[in-house]
């Protein structure tokens, strides 16, 4: 395999500072992965041998942080983008079940709850969950690692598989079933047999996983140009349900087709770099059908209202439950959804209003994506999503708003 990866050079500088410590330090995880696909990597992350205190004291104060709790790391600031730095773990040892969070009590005996275990960079790789994740990259002396001696080989043949017994690596920690999952999704891997079998025989125990993790995950996911894809492997193997249930559910409504093109059209737009990634605009596509349909059905005046807005963001939010994108960005996607309705506009002060406003960018972007799918059919007779009402019975907006 032809491996010249074009590795930015102050990665370069970030790992050979470590060496010239006195420490190992590799690239690793994601960024190996995609060089080796030819594909341009996401983001960076290093591995070491220095803890993050040994870390710290070798570059400039202002330029590190150590951040994390169950997995503490450190952050290196390179302008807008953060790498990050991990010591070489080892697979932790097993906890009692009273030391357990009492909210996975009854999870399997395998579950890991403590990540901090320091180790050797063979151990880091032999704790990482698939092959394919677990190649070691030194850009200094130019030298690629394949501890698990499968790696490169998995990278070649698109195998997912898991290190290890696959139902133990499930157990300890099923983030890691969405993990294999999303591989398939993005990269068109297929799971290697043994793999597929823990996976699919430890699918439930997703629900165990913490919402906050969760939560990030489907923020990568809606980020990442690939989604469109994930979500169709992620129903294929009946893991939606548990992931995006009220999408599951809907799946073969029309509705929910033409969300598929409209991400499918937003996704073939960022990887050929004509348009950029935002979550926001990921929100206010898979909204687009319900919402263009109530808008269209709704006073201009009242559409104007502050009331209507929040009964937009309550819309855009029920289609993620139980998984809360940030307001912010449900707030966003209303003021695209919002903004539609002046592209079709012949007021030449609207046009030029529209221009000037500061959601234009993805307005225009949205307005684009659905112009270029079929014509929007509106008698659809199955009401998707929940209504509002339904919505606002949900206990965890309830808790939310009174928090707020
Ligand atoms: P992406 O391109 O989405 O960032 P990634 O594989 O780099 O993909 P990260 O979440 O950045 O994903 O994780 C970096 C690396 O850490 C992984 O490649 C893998 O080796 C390891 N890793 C991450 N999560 C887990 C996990 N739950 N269990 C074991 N290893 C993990
Ligand atoms: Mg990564």
């Amino acid at each position: 395999m032809i491996f010249q990866p074009q590795i930015a050079p102050y990665i370069t500088e970030i790992i050979a500072g470590l060496q010239e410590a006195g420490y190992e330090a590799y690239l690793v995880g994601g960024a190996v992965r995609d060089f080796l696909l030819q594909r341009q990597p996401k983001d960076y992350d290093i591995s070491t041998s220095a803890t993050p205190e040994e870390v710290k004291k070798v570059f400039k104060k202002n330029r590190v942080m150590i951040i994390g709790r169950r997995f503490r790391l450190v952050h290196f600031y390179h302008g807008q983008e953060i790498i990050e730095i991990s010591t070489f773990r080892k697979k932790p040892e097993a906890i009692s079940i009273s030391e357990r969070p009492a909210r996975v009590q009854d999870a399997p005996e395998n579950m890991i709850f403590r990540d901090n275990e320091f180790g050797t960079v063979q151990e880091d790789a032999e704790r990482r969950d698939f092959t394919v994740n677990a190649l070691f990259y030194d850009p200094v002396n130019d030298k690629l690692c394949d501890f698990t001696g499968k790696g490169v080989d998995d990278i070649e043949n698109g195998i997912v598989r898991a290190i290890g017994d696959p139902k133990v690596r499930f157990e300890e920690d099923p983030v890691r079933i969405l993990r294999a999952l999303k591989l398939v999704g993005q990269y068109g891997f297929t799971m290697e047999a043994e793999t597929e079998k823990a996976l699919r025989e430890t699918l439930e125990l997703i629900t165990l996983a913490s919402d906050s993790r969760m939560t990030l995950e489907m923020e990568k996911i809606l980020k990442n140009p690939y989604g469109e894809k994930i979500l169709e492997v992620f129903h294929q193997y009946g893991f939606l349900k548990y992931f995006l249930p009220e999408l599951d559910s809907h799946w073969e409504n029309p509705d929910m087709t033409f969300i598929r093109e409209l991400l499918t059209k937003r996704n073939e737009r960022i990887r050929t770099r004509e348009y950029r990634e935002s979550i926001s605009l990921a929100l206010a596509l898979v909204a687009y059908p319900s919402a263009a349909r109530w808008i269209a059905s709704t006073k201009k005046k009242t559409i104007q209202t502050k009331a209507f807005r929040y009964e937009m963001e309550d819309l855009v939010s029920s289609f993620f439950l139980p998984r809360h994108p940030t307001r912010r960005a449900i707030g966003a996607a209303v003021r695209t959804l919002l903004l539609q309705a002046d592209f079709s506009s012949n007021d030449p002060k609207v046009q030029e209003d529209l221009k000037q406003h500061p959601g234009y960018a993805h307005a225009r972007e949205l307005a684009f994506i659905r112009n270029q799918l079929r014509p929007y059919r509106e008698d659809f007779a199955e009401v998707f999503p929940p209504s509002h009402k339904e919505y606002r019975k949900h206990k965890k907006f309830r808790k939310r708003k009174k928090a707020e």
